[in-house]
């Protein structure tokens, strides 16, 4: 089912793997067209605009875009009380592990007199987006909202899509998510519309500086498009992951992993790497019989079948690692012998997995790491949300007098060399000896 790609016999360079390895056909400059009058028509006309493609693209009008605080206050107490401590230990583990992530103000006296500290301040105000289109992600409220608290900012608003099933709200489930981390400010909008209007603000919506979060292609298109008049974290698209093996892997899991991603949309990418043609066999084997009876079985058959989806045969579990590194999943798993050590050859992956008992979807949820991870081979220059990704590092310099005069040639030097003869009178006004 899973299409086969066969490196054996061949140690291809990087170049060739990213030409060769499967990736999903995501077009965001032909979703960047689409999605621009979706904008424009959001800065020019406001909420009516973003109703409009409520009705348009999810179906739905609802009474009104900001959800009232009894709505959210209902979702939290009608949720599921297994849901709501499942949530609770999610955001349990993700507060331990983002709370490490606080960033310190740093003092560097660089020159007797002289110093540079950095400063980390939050942004003002964030704009996170919550998918809701195929399925619902109330664990992305929880790895949106944690890093946002941690890092301290002030003022946070959650947009997810109106349900037409839930009168035109977002999904209670992710309503409730929102009420039990202490988010207020929920908006019943989705896709590029809620994109546009965090960037732009709506009469009772104040513009955001910054929209986290994953989505779709359209959500992806409106980040990019907007991007500079707000700030974003990644264009996160359809989820991937890979799974490095060996002969010692359980085809089970690696069957039911391959799956578990498969099933979040038809363009995720599910990829098998390894060195055990013996194993490829058995995993296609359950991955066949597992389909069958999955929930979603057909956009999981479509994602597996899909020209981003692959077992990759190859000679070694070196030369795997050659391929996982270029491939750069969002998630990488490591199921072979001394996953540890081989785990600490990876260089590009969103999260990695390592060993039989550290599944994908533990990370989705519960694991304490963030699921928000850059796809589409990001991961090799990039990193999933933290609380780093609501923060500014801000230079603070302070010289005094004997500390200027001690570098202040330099400078003037510098800005001669640059023929920027003023940069070097800016010194020369306060040092007249250097003219
Ligand atoms: P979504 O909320 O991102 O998108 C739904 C919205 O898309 C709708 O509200 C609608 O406004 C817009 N839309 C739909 N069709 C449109 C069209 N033809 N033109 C313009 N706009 C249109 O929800 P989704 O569709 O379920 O996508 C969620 C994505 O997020 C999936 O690809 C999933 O894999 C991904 N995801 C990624 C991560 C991560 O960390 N990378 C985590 C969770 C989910």
């Amino acid at each position: 089912m899973i299409p086969v790609l066969d490196l054996r016999g061949r140690t291809p360079g990087v170049r060739e793997l990213r030409a060769t390895l499967p990736r999903a056909e995501l077009d965001v400059e032909a979703a960047v067209t689409t999605v621009r009058p979706i904008c424009d028509d959001v800065a020019a006309r406001g909420a009516d605009a973003v109703l409009d493609a409520s009705e348009r693209f999810d179906g739905v009008r609802p009474t009104s875009l900001r959800v009232p605080a009894d709505v959210l206050a209902a979702a939290l107490d009608d949720l599921d009380p297994e849901v709501r401590s499942a949530l609770e230990e999610s955001v349990r583990r993700a507060r331990i592990v983002h709370e490490e992530q606080r960033r310190v103000t740093t003092t560097t006296t660089v020159a007797e007199g002289g110093t540079v500290t950095e400063r980390w301040v939050p942004v003002d105000r964030v704009g996170l987006y919550v998918p809701g289109g195929v399925a619902v992600y109330p664990s992305s409220v929880v790895m949106n909202v944690v890093p946002a608290l941690i890092a301290g900012v002030g003022s946070i608003a959650v947009a997810s899509p109106p349900q037409k099933d839930f009168g035109g709200w977002p999904h209670p489930t992710i309503l409730a998510a929102c009420a039990l981390l202490g988010v207020e400010e929920v908006w019943a909008m989705g896709g590029a519309q809620a994109v546009a209007a965090f960037a732009h603000g709506l009469d009772d919506l104040d513009p955001v500086n910054l929209v986290t979060g994953p989505g779709n292609v359209y959500v992806a298109a409106a980040k990019r498009l907007l991007k500079g008049l707000i700030g974003i974290d990644a264009e996160a698209g359809p989820t991937e992951i890979a799974i490095l093996a060996d002969a010692t892997a359980d085809p089970e899991h690696v069957a039911a992993d391959l799956i578990s991603q498969a099933e979040h949309d038809p363009l995720a990418a599910a990829v098998l790497v390894t060195d055990s043609p013996e194993l490829a066999e058995a995993v296609a084997a359950a991955v066949e019989r597992r389909v069958a009876t999955t929930k979603h079985s057909e956009r999981v058959t479509t994602a597996l079948t899909g020209r981003q989806s692959a077992v990759v045969l190859v000679d070694s579990v070196d030369v795997g690692l050659d391929v996982v590194n270029a491939y750069a999943a969002e998630h990488l798993e490591i199921q072979t012998a001394d996953a540890g050590a081989v785990a600490a050859r990876v260089r590009n992956g969103g999260a990695v997995f390592v060993g039989a008992w550290s599944p994908v979807s533990l990370g989705d949820y519960c694991a304490g790491s963030n699921h928000v991870l850059p796809t589409g081979g990001c991961a090799s220059h990039s990193s999933g949300l933290s609380v780093q990704s609501f923060l500014r590092g801000i230079h603070v310099v302070e010289y005094s007098e004997a500390a200027l005069r001690e570098v202040g040639a330099h400078v003037v030097t510098l800005a001669r060399a640059e023929d920027l003869p003023a940069h070097g009178e800016a010194v020369i006004a306060r040092l007249p000896e250097l003219a």
